[in-house]
Parts: structure tokens; C-alpha cells; sequence
């Protein structure tokens, strides 16, 4: 069995590293300028550029049985070129939904799911016009390209709203309302192609400056009917775009009428950040059953058999030194050292929760002494 994936970063590490014990072998679509360094010695790579035709360019890959994506910005008209030749998954209309803000939350609310209020803008009168249905706070986003809290503006006041440059008003945007939350969750489900679905149980997310620092599962205090809800939306939207594979949805929890309300922040059409604990976590990882349902391999068992934890490695060196214990397990990417960059991350678990919060805490304190 041959996988080839779009992308060269961690995920596409990871994938091949969970599916490699499996026989499975891989190959990697990339562009011109992408850093190989997470793939280094994992499977053939291809330049895209070098292979206009579609039926070329599958031979080239290797003739894979299925192609995947690592992220949701990619050349969908290539894809669906290749279509011809073998499955794609997910679907590249699912990955052009996902990578663009304004058509996902449309998209999210035409299957009768909530995401925070937003309008669509393309200028300073109607950003305007957006705050002053929405109100303030607000935050301004790209449609396309934004990722780990960039392509953001928080918009506190009118003085924020004079203030934005004419470039950023001019992008084609969404303007949302701050959502108060009580805190952030995210739902790793997966499908394939009969339509078998699993669930892991929702992560807690921690994001500093936009970006994920911690992960806990199964999410604190969470009482089975947060996860059904969970389960209901990640079905809905699984089987109304006929999905398959991972499928990350990332979540506010809100208070509505003293209960836990889910409103959906947005979607990943692939492997995630805030899945990684499932590589300690579970029997088949979110990697590992990404994997199993594109190829058609029967999925894996997604409980989670420990409480567990993740630390993210952003910006720092990555070495075993700041591990501190021996229920931790390290993750390196193998990238060069850029600031606030992810360079890998740690995966631990815990007996108790508050096991695992002073694990956290400790492993936090010992990878960023500054705070
Ligand atoms: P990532 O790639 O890490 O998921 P991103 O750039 O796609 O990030 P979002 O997920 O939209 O960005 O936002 C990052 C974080 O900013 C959220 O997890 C949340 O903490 C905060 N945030 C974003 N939108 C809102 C909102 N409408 N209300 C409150 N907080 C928000
Ligand atoms: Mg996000």
C-alpha cells in the first residue's frame, strides 16, 4: 500500500511514523521553497513544478493507492486533476471549504450548526458597518491564509477599528464577535469511505497568543452529554460532506441557559495540534487511524486509556532535557530553530488530573524559564 501526501511538515512526519509498522509506504507532493526537513529519509519527494501533467505526476508519486493532505492550503485543482488516477481524501471541495473562513462558517450553518457571529467584509465601510451589528470586542480574520493566530486583529473599540491599516481593511475577511467562553475544545473524529465513524474524546485546549501551548484528555469535568453534543456536530458535518479521514473541529464552550453550548470556531480537514496526545493516549493514534480510513483498513480504538496530556514546543530547542519525568514522551520535528515556531512537542500522562496539571505546570516551568 503507497500513501502520497500534500505537504512535508510534522503531520506528513507523523502520518508516515504511525503508519510505517502498518508495511504502508509513502511519497510527498511539495513546492519549490518547502522545508523537507520533518520527511528527511521518510519517502520519495516530488516537486510539483516539475510535473504539469496530472498523469505524470502520479506516476511520479509512485502510482499511490490514495492521495492526502497535511494542510488545507493546497493546489485543489491539482487534486482533482489527480482524482482520475486515485482516491483523493477528504475531498478537495471539503479542503476548499475548510481553508476559506467566510465559506466554512456558511457552510457550518447551513447544516444547522452554530459558529460565533460573523459578516463577511472586503473594506472599512463594511467592517464598520459589520461592528456595528456584531459590537465590540470583535476580531478581524482573513478569509484564506491565517493560521496559529495570524491574519487576526482584535478589535476592542472604534479607536481599534480607526486604527486598522487600509491594506488590512481592503483583504476579503470575516468579522466575528468575541465568543466568552469557558474554555476551548476540540473533537478529532474520523470517518471512511463506508461511512464508519469513531470519536476520540474532547481535548482541552490552552492557546497563548493564538497559538495551541497545551492539550489535556479527555477534557476535564466532561460529562458525557458535552461529548454526544460533540459527536452530533462532527456527524453532521462527516456525513454532509461524505467524509473521510480525520476530521479536527475546534470548539468554544459556551453558557447557554446555565448548560455547556458548543459553538464551532472552525475546522481542520486533517490531522491536528490539539490530536497529538493520542499518540500516547490511545491504541491507534489520530496519525495511525488518519491512515487506516483512507486506505480502507479497518479503523482503530479511539479511548483514551489514560488521562493525558501535551506540551508544544514553540520556539525551543528541542532536547530531552526538558522532560520531567519518565511518563513523558518527546516529539521532535526536526526543523531549524525559528522563533515562536513549532518545534515538537511532549506527549505525558497522568493518574489523576491533578497529576496531570502539576506535570504541565512543571514541564511549562522547565520549557519556558521566562513564562
Ligand atoms: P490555529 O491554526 O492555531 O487553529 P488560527 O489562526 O486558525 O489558529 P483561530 O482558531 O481562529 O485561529 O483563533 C485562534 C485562537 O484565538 C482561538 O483558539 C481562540 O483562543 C481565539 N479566538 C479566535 N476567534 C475567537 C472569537 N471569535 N472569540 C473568542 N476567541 C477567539
Ligand atoms: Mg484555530
Amino acid at each position: 500500500m503507497k500513501v502520497a501526501v500534500v505537504g512535508s511538515g510534522q503531520l506528513a512526519r507523523m502520518m508516515a511514523l504511525s503508519a510505517w509498522p502498518m508495511g504502508i509506504q509513502f511519497s510527498y507532493l511539495v513546492q519549490q521553497g518547502d522545508s523537507l526537513d520533518p520527511i528527511t529519509s521518510l519517502g520519495d519527494v516530488i516537486y510539483d513544478e516539475d510535473y504539469p501533467e496530472a498523469e505524470a505526476l502520479y506516476k511520479a508519486l509512485g502510482e499511490p493507492d490514495v492521495i492526502t493532505v497535511e494542510k488545507e492550503a493546497v493546489d485543489t485543482d491539482r487534486l482533482k486533476a489527480l482524482q482520475a488516477f486515485c482516491p483523493v481524501y477528504p475531498d478537495p471541495k471539503m479542503l476548499e471549504t475548510c481553508r476559506h473562513r467566510g465559506l466554512e462558517k456558511s457552510w457550518v450553518n447551513e447544516q444547522g450548526v452554530d459558529v460565533a457571529p460573523y459578516r463577511r467584509t472586503g473594506n472599512r465601510q463594511e467592517i464598520l458597518a459589520a461592528l456595528e451589528e456584531i459590537g465590540y470586542p470583535a476580531i478581524l480574520k482573513t478569509c484564506t491564509g491565517g493560521y496559529d493566530g495570524y491574519g487576526q486583529w482584535r478589535i476592542k473599540s472604534a479607536d481599534d477599528a480607526a486604527a486598522l491599516e487600509e491594506d488590512v481593511c481592503n483583504l476579503d475577511c470575516v468579522l466575528e464577535g468575541f465568543v466568552t467562553f469557558k474554555r476551548e475544545v476540540s473533537m478529532i473524529a474520523v470517518r471512511n469511505a463506508e461511512g464508519e465513524s469513531r470519536f476520540y474524546p474532547l481535548t482541552e485546549n490552552l492557546h497563548r497568543d493564538g497559538t495551541l501551548l497545551t492539550s489535556k484528555a479527555p477534557a476535564p469535568n466532561l460529562t458525557a452529554e458535552l461529548q454526544q453534543q460533540a459527536e452530533e456536530i462532527a456527524n453532521k458535518l462527516l456525513a454532509a460532506s461524505n467524509y473521510v479521514g480525520i476530521l479536527a473541529i475546534e470548539f468554544f464552550v459556551t453558557d447557554l441557559d446555565g448548560k455547556e453550548h458548543l459553538v464551532v470556531n472552525e475546522m481542520a480537514p486533517r490531522v491536528h495540534n490539539s490530536g497529538h496526545w493520542t499518540q500516547l493516549g490511545c491504541i491507534s493514534s489520530q496519525f495511525n487511524n488518519h491512515v487506516r480510513a483512507i486506505t480502507g483498513l479497518p479503523l482503530g480504538n479511539t479511548q483514551a486509556m489514560k488521562i493525558t496530556g501535551m506540551v508544544n514546543l514553540l520556539g525551543v530547542e528541542m532536547d530531552n532535557s526538558v522532560l520531567v519525568n519518565s511518563d513523558q514522551q518527546l516529539h521532535g520535528y526536526g526543523k531549524s530553530l525559528r522563533p515562536g515556531r513549532k518545534m515538537g512537542h511532549i506527549n505525558l500522562v497522568a493518574d489523576s488530573y491533578e497529576d496531570l496539571d502539576a506535570q504541565i505546570n512543571a514541564t511549562l516551568a522547565k520549557v519556558y524559564p521566562e513564562g
